[in-house]
């Protein structure tokens, strides 16, 4: 090795022609950046420019300062160290890197720095000597960029991977620039095509996952959509992917295309489980209720037939109970429960000509619809299921006799809509069960015994009202999951004095046949709000929820009674929730219902969907509505979680809801298994025996804790933090 020192010796001092503003200082101060020239032999720096002085000496230092400076001193870093060290073994070969060096001021920079051979004459007509020209350009801009890039990168990427969708973004060129996890996860990319970059591959990939590449490989590859509107893929295995495309804007302008892909799988599944669910009934497969009265409005609409007269076909429908079917579930359970069901649904078909239906439209209950069939022909019917139904059964080796009781309305003359023809039905049924059962009855039109009793209840109604007899009593709503009391369902309770404690099952159809449940109705909402206030005044916020009959919501002023109440008991509007039958959504051909529900959202009021799973609301305009929650029916709690049928239907509901995103209330929770099975299927809360009746206040209030816990408040889904304009 040689000593630099002793080198610098052999080339003796620095001549004249290297003086400050000497020729090469001067082209030196030609470059853009900090440079300088060292000799080879000795290392020291000959001439410097003054970015170099600035950079390495000081700042004003003259242009000599660095002069006769070791050149490996002021770039030090190991890649100079082993460039000098390489040049004096003979490989002059250039060195350009990116690296660090530290300045005068104690900073570290990022620069550029080059070094390469040039063999110059230190004087006019002297001999070249070998000399490195050493630049070094300041990176430290670029590299704050860098990492400001860096930062904005991975904050774009937190935001992708913080949404439920797959998204991909592409350029105007249609390179494939970032996509998230998810999106790898949808069409199963696999690990090699995330860790390298790879268009090609990765889009023969996203082809090769359509389930139909020869149809849509074209529209999934596009560059740009060809509409804003969503489109569906269909995958290898079946499930949907819906993708919406959106415009991705760099600074005011189009750069590009951001792609969010939606798994619709389990949506699609859970509505069309729950379309066939709406019209037929999972444990014997025969028709539902809904799809009872579909049939029915479809024949009323038929051109009459001659026996039928008056312009209207002639129909019948019978009703048919189970006598004490309950004996039957409690000795022998309910598996065997549902193949005596199953087994009495054959004997019925049995009896039917092609065209006739057949439902289910309760536990133990089935409904036939005969048309064309007079009075008469539903007579021979009546009587042949009664005569099948009797035959002795064997079922899982348990020899019985059923009977059942059948009550027939006949259309046009008892009634000329399914609502109205099931109702007489069932009260003819009915008649049958009070006097003894296993018989059949014509639907007949009220005794004067009946109308006696009817207004007399209505008389001794209207009386207590005034007299103030009426009284709430609050049951509460709880969180399934926390066993939190949620809110309370306001319940009328009446007390006459002469004929005692009168169960509301029986004074509201009263009340709704005159039209009293208007006032009824409107002394609830009161009542009910006014409650509302003192629980919230006592720092105790809890909802509560009212019902509404279908006549009181139909009143012209319904929304301004609503409005008045609240303003009266001042509490946010959201302390009150009016629990709405299906009945009431059912015929909404105008569209009044929906303006009315719309109005009552603008109020702030919340919304639930009474008795659900009874009706049969169409899922398009359960969509519509603004109400965010469904309680689902004590009917379907019962059997749970024994009941495969109910088990079904509760657990169909439970997915629609999530995928309507509203919440889930089941009512008539009487059983901690029952509990179990809804907090297990994701039921949000409920309501019944199990943790309490309806309660007057002051026992109601014993059950609530000091500090009341808030309700959830219904799932939405985050919308993506991207910055998009919608094309
Ligand atoms: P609903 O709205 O379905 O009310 C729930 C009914 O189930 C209540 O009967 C309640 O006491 C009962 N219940 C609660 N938990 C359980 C349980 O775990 N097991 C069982 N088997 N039953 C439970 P209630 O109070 O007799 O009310 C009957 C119906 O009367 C109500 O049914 C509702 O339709 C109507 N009703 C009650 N109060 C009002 C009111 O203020 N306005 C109107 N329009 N209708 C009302
Ligand atoms: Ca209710
Ligand atoms: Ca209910």
């Amino acid at each position: 090795m040689t000593d630099p020192q002793a080198a610098a010796a052999r080339a003796g001092p620095t001549p004249p022609g290297l003086a400050p503003g000497g020729l090469l200082e001067r082209l030196l101060e030609g470059l853009p950046h900090a440079a300088w020239l060292a000799r080879l032999d000795n290392r020291r720096i000959v001439a410097a420019n003054r970015e170099a002085v600035r950079w390495f000496a000081g700042d004003g230092d003259p242009p000599s300062a660095l002069t006769d400076r070791p050149a490996d001193a002021v770039a030090a870093s190991p890649e100079d160290l082993a460039w000098w060290l390489g040049a004096e073994l003979g490989d002059r070969s250039p060195l350009y890197s990116d690296t660090l060096v530290g300045t005068s001021d104690g900073r570290t920079r990022p620069v550029s720095r080059s070094i390469r051979v040039v063999e110059l004459p230190l004087a006019p007509g002297g001999e070249p000597v070998a000399l490195a020209l050493v630049t070094v350009e300041d990176r430290s801009a670029d590299a704050q960029l860098q990492a400001q890039r860096e930062e904005l990168l991975s904050e774009l990427q937190g935001t992708l991977e913080a949404t439920a969708d797959g998204i991909l973004v592409t350029d105007l060129a249609g390179r494939l620039r970032v996509f998230n996890r998810r999106f790898a996860e949808m069409f199963d990319l696999p690990d090699a095509l995330l860790q390298q970059r790879d268009d090609a591959a990765l889009r023969d990939r996203l082809v090769a996952r359509l389930a139909e590449p020869g149809a849509d490989a074209r529209r999934l590859l596009a560059l740009a959509p060809e509409s804003t509107a969503a489109e569906r893929f269909v995958l290898v295995g079946g499930r949907v992917l819906e993708r919406v495309a959106r415009p991705l804007m760099q600074d005011g302008r189009g750069s590009g295309c951001v792609w969010s892909y939606r798994d619709l799988t389990e949506r699609l599944a859970a509505e069309h489980r729950i379309e066939t669910l709406s019209h037929t009934d999972p444990l014997t497969g025969l028709a539902n209720r809904g799809r009872l009265a579909e049939h029915v409005r479809s024949l009323l609409e038929l051109p009459g037939d001659p026996a039928g007269g008056d312009g209207v076909p002639s129909l019948s429908l019978l009703v048919v109970d189970l006598d004490r079917f309950g004996h039957i579930n409690d000795t022998l359970g309910h598996a065997i429960g549902n193949d005596v069901l199953l087994d009495v649904a054959q004997r019925i078909q049995g009896c039917l000509r092609k065209g006739d239906l057949l439902a289910r439209v309760g536990g133990d209950q089935f409904a036939i619809v005969v048309s064309p069939a007079d009075a008469a022909f539903a007579e021979k019917l009546a009587a042949r299921v009664l005569a099948e139904i009797k035959k002795p059964c064997n079922v899982g080796g348990a020899q019985f006799t059923l009977t059942c009781s059948i009550g027939v309305a006949l259309a046009p003359s008892h009634g000329r809509d399914a609502d109205q023809l099931m109702r007489r039905a069932e009260q003819a049924m009915r008649a049958v069960k009070g006097s003894g059962r296993a018989n059949w009855r014509l639907h007949q039109a009220r005794t004067e015994v009946d109308w006696r009793s009817h207004m007399r209840l209505d008389h001794a109604m209207r009386q207590a009202l005034v007299a103030n007899r009426f009284r709430l009593n609050y049951q509460p709503q709880v969180c399934v999951e926390t066993g939190a009391v949620t809110g309370a369902e306001a319940l009328l309770r009446w007390r006459d004095p002469e004929m005692g404690e009168i169960p509301p099952s029986r004074f509201i159809k009263v009340a709704e046949d005159s039209g009293f449940i208007v006032q009824l109705g409107e002394w609830v909402l009161h009542t009910a709000v006014g409650q509302a206030a003192r629980w919230h005044a006592q720092g105790r916020p809890l909802p509560v929820a009212v019902n509404v009959s279908a006549l009181q919501f139909q009143q012209a002023h319904f929304v301004e009674r609503v409005a008045e109440a609240l303003a009266v008991a001042g509490i946010p509007p959201r302390l009150l929730e009016l629990e709405l039958t299906e009945s009431i959504l059912l015929h909404d051909e105008a569209g009044d219902v929906l303006s009315r529900l719309e109005a009552l959202a603008r109020l702030g009021v919340q919304m639930s969907i009474d008795d659900f799973g009874t009706g049969y609301s169409s899922l398009a305009y359960l969509k519509r509505i603004p109400v965010s929650k469904l309680k689902i029916d004590r009917a379907f709690v019962a059997g749970l979680p024994d009941d495969e049928g109910n088990a079904a239907i509760v657990r169909a509901i439970l997915q629609m809801a999530r995928a309507l995103g509203k919440l889930v209330i089941a009512e008539g929770v009487e059983t901690e298994a029952q509990r179990r099975f809804l907090r297990d299927s994701g039921c949000d809360e409920f309501q019944g025996f199990l943790f309490a009746p309806a309660l007057d206040v002051l026992s109601f209030e014993q059950r609530l804790p000091a500090v009341p816990t808030p309700r959830p408040d219904t799932p939405r889904r985050r919308p993506p933090r991207i910055r998009l304009v919608s094309g």
